[in-house]
């Protein structure tokens, strides 16, 4: 296998990170570069690169990452709302081929996003 994702070596604490929440299936960590009061960023530890490429055998995954994405703004008391992003490929703004949601709130977000 290629070489460990940003993400996977977080996993592995090879790489320090704020860790919010873990669990068997995923993992959620503070973004290093908060576009919001919070950001935090919920990736499964099983690599897949992006949303696009996920099979119909990870929907349980996927359905598993939104939901623990949704506690972790009830946790963080984002009782006035959020976001949660999945950035896709060049055009959707992804940096990091490991998928990952990102939860934003604590503030009034804009739209449309850029
Ligand atoms: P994306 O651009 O959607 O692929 O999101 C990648 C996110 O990872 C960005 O918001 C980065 O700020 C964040 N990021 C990059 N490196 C780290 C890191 N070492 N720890 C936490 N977040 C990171």
């Amino acid at each position: 296998m290629s070489e460990k994702t940003l993400f996977e070596k977080i996993a592995a604490r090879e790489i320090p990170a704020t860790i919010v929440h873990e669990d068997e299936h995923c993992m959620a960590i503070k973004d290093i570069s908060p576009q919001a009061p919070v950001h935090i960023l919920v990736f499964p530890k099983k690599r897949i690169s992006r949303v696009g490429q996920a099979s119909e055998a990870d929907a349980p995954l996927l359905g598993h990452l939104l939901l623990s994405a949704a506690n972790i703004a009830r946790e963080q008391k984002l009782g006035d709302g959020f976001r949660l992003v999945i950035n896709n490929g060049p055009h959707g703004g992804e940096t990091v081929p490991h998928l990952h949601v990102h939860l934003l709130g604590g503030r009034q977000l804009g739209w449309p996003p850029g």
